[in-house]
C-alpha cells in the first residue's frame, strides 16, 4: 500500500505513521526523522539541512526529492510506504508523481489530518521525543510512565529544537504558505480523504484504519 499523510506539523502524522508501521508493517518514511538522523551523524545531508530545520524553514526541493527517490528505491519500501512529511511543496508533489509513474507505482490513499491551529500549538509545545529512536510523547496528552524517560527503550526524552514557540510559529506560516497548496493538489484526486485528527492516539488510529479500508474497497 502506498500512502501519503498530509497535515500541519503536530497533527499526529508521525505518531500515526509509526503505529501503522508497528501494527500493519507498512514502512514509515519520515523526511523529518531522516534529516534529524543525518544531522546527528554530521553527514553531508545533515550539514546542508541543519540551518533550515533549526529555523523552521524548508530544506530545498532538489535535496528532498533526491532523499525520497533513494529511500523509495530501498527494498523495504518496494511493496509500500507511508510518506510522513513529504511532499511539502507543489514541486515536491509533482516530482513524486513523476517518480511513481516511472516506477509503475500508484498512490492508494492520501490522508489529510485535519486539526485546528489552536490544538496544533498545544500539541507542539508539549511534545517530547526520545533521543534513541524518536518515540513521541506529550506532557499532557500522552505522558511517559517515568518522567523524562522513554517507555519503549528507556532513553532520555528531549524537546525538538524546532518545537520552541518562535520556531513553531514560523513552521506554521511555512505550512500555510507552502504545504496547503499540496493539500489542494491532492484533494481533487480520487485517493484523497480527510481524517479528523482531534482526540486520542487510539481514536485517530481507528479512523486512519477505517479510512484506508474504505479507500481500498472503493478501489477494488
Ligand atoms: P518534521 O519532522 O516533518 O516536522 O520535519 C522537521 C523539519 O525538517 C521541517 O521543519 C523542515 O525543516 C525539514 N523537512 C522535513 N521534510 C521536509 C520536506 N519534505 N521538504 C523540506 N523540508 C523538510
Amino acid at each position: 500500500m502506498n500512502l501519503i499523510f498530509l497535515g500541519a506539523p503536530g497533527a499526529g502524522k508521525g505518531t500515526q505513521a509509526r503505529l501503522l508501521q508497528e501494527r500493519e508493517g507498512i514502512p514509515q518514511v519520515s523526511t523529518g526523522d531522516m534529516l534529524r538522523a543525518a544531522m546527528a551523524d554530521g553527514s553531508e545531508l545533515g550539514l546542508r539541512a541543519k540551518g533550515y530545520v533549526e529555523r523552521g524553514e524548508l530544506v530545498p526541493d532538489d535535496v528532498m526529492v533526491a532523499v525520497i527517490e533513494a529511500r523509495l528505491a530501498r527494498p523495504d519500501a518496494r511493496h509500500g510506504f507511508v510518506l510522513d512529511g513529504f511532499p511539502r511543496t507543489l514541486p515536491q508533489a509533482e516530482a513524486l508523481d513523476v517518480m511513481l509513474e516511472r516506477a509503475g507505482r500508484k498512490l492508494d490513499a492520501v490522508l489529510y489530518f485535519d486539526l485546528s491551529d489552536e490544538t496544533i500549538l498545544r500539541r507542539l509545545t508539549g511534545r517530547w521525543v526520545c533521543r534513541q529512536a524518536g518515540h513521541i510523547y506529550h506532557l499532557e496528552f500522552n505522558p511517559p510512565r517515568q518522567r523524562g524517560r522513554c517507555d519503549v527503550d528507556g532513553s532520555e526524552l528531549s524537546q525538538r529544537a524546532d518545537d520552541r514557540p518562535e520556531t513553531v510559529q514560523r513552521r506554521l506560516e511555512v505550512y500555510h504558505r507552502e504545504t496547503e497548496p499540496v493539500v489542494e493538489f491532492y484533494r481533487r484526486r480520487g485517493v484523497f480523504s480527510t481524517v479528523d485528527a482531534e482526540g486520542g492516539i487510539e481514536d485517530v488510529h481507528r479512523r486512519v484504519l477505517a479510512t484506508i479500508r474504505t479507500r481500498m474497497e472503493l478501489r477494488a
